[in-house]
């Protein structure tokens, strides 16, 4: 008789990994599970080791690897309500558009060719398409893999809501370069909902810096979403028969992602970025 082979699983809180995300005023934290117990350090983090001479050293114990992670995570700024999203929840809810399965299939092959090639010369990913179609929960995904599964460090902005901070920060005495540094030196950015907004001249010099910075550096990767695509598909032409393009709603129905951010800083982002195209149903509605 055929038996189906279970792996055991000791800790159903967090599925044996050791920690779990919450999320802690609008940002996914990682910490130990409360199953998580190293038989080396009993919590200090430290053993002690015996140098060939016979002397007695305090080394780092083995188990400090998953704090440095779980500190990593909790610097990287990802958005609250996506504490339980990862690879594994994406495509779940059918119908799946094969855009969206393909966007997944793209977005495990870039873990694996980031990590391959340890973080040099590699291709960041752009997500095109319209709202809700799981483009940040992918982007989350990704984060969450790098970060507790490699160490790797990763930062989420959202640039709407960092122009936001920097425009208060004026108020304040608190410099653009204070707000803008901590993204723009990272070694894996991800950019969420590019082209957002009004876009004036000062919103596209930031985004310049950004991109400019990011693209002259071999050992840094770029990952961005935006609802804007490189086709400008359902142009409607309001009743009057005047071409309207100041409305902002459905603006990325009639506004292609060139047109939103200029010619200079598109072209590097598609130097930066595979497209990757998604299509299908939005899920909220
Ligand atoms: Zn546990
Ligand atoms: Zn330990």
């Amino acid at each position: 008789m055929k038996q189906k082979i279970k792996t055991a699983i000791d800790c159903g809180r967090c599925r044996d990994k050791k920690y779990v995300f919450s999320n802690k005023k609008g940002k996914v934290q990682a910490e130990p599970c409360t199953c998580f117990q190293c038989k080396f350090c009993e919590g200090s983090r430290r053993i002690f080791d015996e140098t060939p001479e016979g002397l007695s050293k305090i080394k780092e114990c083995e188990c400090s690897e998953l704090f440095k992670r779980m500190s990593l995570f909790n610097q990287a700024g990802v958005p609250g309500k996506f504490v339980h999203e990862d690879f594994s929840s994406y495509l779940v809810d059918p119908p799946q558009h094969r855009t969206q399965k393909n966007a997944l299939l793209n977005s495990k092959k870039f873990i694996k060719d980031y990590v391959d090639r340890k973080g040099q010369y590699s291709q960041g990913l752009i997500y095109m398409g319209a709202p809700g179609l799981g483009k940040t929960h992918i982007v989350v995904s990704i984060i969450k893999e790098l970060v507790m599964q490699y160490g790797v460090e990763c930062k989420f902005v959202d640039f709407f809501e960092l122009l936001r901070d920097i425009r208060h920060g004026y108020g304040e005495d608190i410099s653009e370069k204070d707000f803008i540094d901590p993204y723009v030196g990272v070694k894996v950015l991800v950019i969420d909902e590019l082209a957002k907004g009004r876009n004036t001249d000062w919103e596209i010099t930031i985004l310049d810096h950004f991109i400019s910075t990011r693209y002259n550096d071999d050992d840094k990767v770029t990952l961005v979403t935006t609802n804007f695509s490189d086709k400008v598909e359902n142009c409607l032409t309001p009743p009057s028969g005047r071409n309207d393009k100041q409305g902002l709603s459905n603006a990325y129905a009639r506004f292609s992602l060139e047109e939103k951010i200029g010619a200079r800083i598109h072209s590097r982002l598609m130097e930066m970025c595979k497209k990757i195209n998604l299509e299908g149903t939005d899920y909220r509605r």
